[in-house]
């Protein structure tokens, strides 16, 4: 575990820098019920409890009247590809390639109808427009934390989506 401190990459499929909550631990980020989620394999997100408005990424505000009386809510957990990119070259430290991203419909009931995101364990060429892909969750290295003269490690967890094979 100690080894990874400080470089949290692994394997290709995770930099910091793609990741829109860096620090995930529960003491700095309120949407930290994202991961917690996550670590169950629910891919969620979050809906306004006074306008219903649903919004993706996770909030802590609502972005139409700013109420932060929030709720979580669920996503499919399975799409459809629309369109994706492979990256061949300039290829992110830490990656190998393909680095592969891709629109996602998840279908016309879904709270969120098309998310963004990394497609991984996929060859290059191996999807395209029309594919069914399905959400993945997996270990991140864990991020030192240190508050009030304690030190310790967060567990990390990250998602992406795969191809139904
Ligand atoms: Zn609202």
């Amino acid at each position: 575990m100690t080894e990874n401190i400080g470089t949290p990459f692994l394997e290709g499929r995770y930099s910091p820098t793609l990741d829109l909550w860096p620090i995930e631990a529960k003491e700095f980020n309120r949407i930290h019920t994202f991961y917690d989620n996550l670590k169950e394999g629910k891919y969620t997100t979050t809906k306004c409890k006074g306008c219903g408005h649903i919004s993706y990424p996770p909030r802590v505000i609502c972005p139409e009247c700013y109420s932060d009386d929030l709720e979580w809510i669920e996503l499919p957990t399975k799409g459809k590809v629309i369109t994706c990119v492979e990256k061949l070259i300039a290829i992110p430290i830490g990656f190998g390639e393909p680095l592969i991203d891709a629109w996602i419909d998840l279908g016309k009931d879904s709270p969120v109808r098309h998310v963004f995101s990394r497609v991984i364990n996929c060859e290059s060429g191996g999807i395209k427009e029309g594919d069914e892909v399905r959400f993945v969750v997996f270990d991140v290295p864990g991020h030192p934390i240190e508050m009030r003269k304690e030190k310790w490690i967060a567990e990390r967890v990250f998602f992406a989506f795969e191809p139904v094979s």
